[in-house]
């Protein structure tokens, strides 16, 4: 009976996703309800590789293929409070990796742009997008850090890889209200960022430690 099958191990899913909410997120100090429940929505499972899916709802980064990693959920929920979502911002994803960060972030803001630089994750994401009917979510493959000049600016941008320093171009096509979280650093000395614009000038708050694959490419670490 495999559709029975299914809907308990689904079952059972959903309820691993608000074990790692309770235990992983919310205990950890996330308060906005939107995210939380955005969170206990989104099927984590499906976005990591099949051999790691076990481990979706743990609190820890996993492995995704071509040497990068999803971020533990603490911190997807992290630099989504940062963000300061009301609902009805453009967003600028810089690393859609699985793909998962940017369906969680559809769910709470009105339009989601996200940028892959490696092929087969890009594709991967897109293809489980359009399976789970977002339709306000895209994906393209490209140098992130030249960001996306025809759909700028943005009201919030939100880079999933360490830069060694605020990509100028991403800057750039930052909305005169709006706000960019990223990590900033070498591997072993990063730092999370809240980079706001004040006049010709950017305002950067430092929002703690942090650890994530480098940001590669033009404005980023070189190859
Ligand atoms: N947010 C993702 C995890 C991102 S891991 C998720 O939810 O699964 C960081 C990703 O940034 C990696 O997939 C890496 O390939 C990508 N990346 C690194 N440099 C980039 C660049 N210049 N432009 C676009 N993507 C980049």
């Amino acid at each position: 009976m495999p559709s029975i099958d299914k809907t308990a191990e689904e079952r059972e899913f959903a309820h691993q996703r608000i074990l790692m909410v309770d235990r992983h997120v919310k205990a950890r100090g996330i308060r906005d309800e939107r995210i939380l429940q955005a969170m206990r929505e989104v099927p984590r499972h499906l976005f990591v590789p099949s051999v790691v899916a076990a481990k979706a709802y743990g609190p820890g980064a996993l492995p995704i293929g071509a040497k990068q990693t999803i971020s533990q959920p603490y911190i997807v929920a992290r630099m989504i409070e940062l963000l300061e979502l009301s609902g009805k911002e453009k967003v600028l994803e810089i690393g859609t990796g699985t793909g998962y960060q940017a369906v969680v972030l559809s769910k709470l803001c009105a339009k989601v742009f996200s940028i892959e630089r490696i092929n087969e994750l890009a594709l991967r994401a897109a293809e489980l997008i359009r399976a789970m009917k977002i339709h306000n979510a895209t994906v393209k493959v490209f140098d992130g850090t030249y960001g996306w000049s025809d759909q700028a600016p943005f009201d919030r941008i939100i880079v999933a890889a360490a830069a060694p320093e605020v990509p100028e171009p991403l800057v750039q096509q930052l909305a005169r209200t709006g706000r960019m979280v990223l990590p900033i650093g070498p591997a072993g000395n990063q730092r999370l960022a809240r980079v706001t614009r004040v006049g010709t000038r950017v305002q950067i708050e430092d929002c703690g430690s942090a650890e994530f694959v480098p940001l590669v490419g033009k404005f980023g670490w070189k190859d």
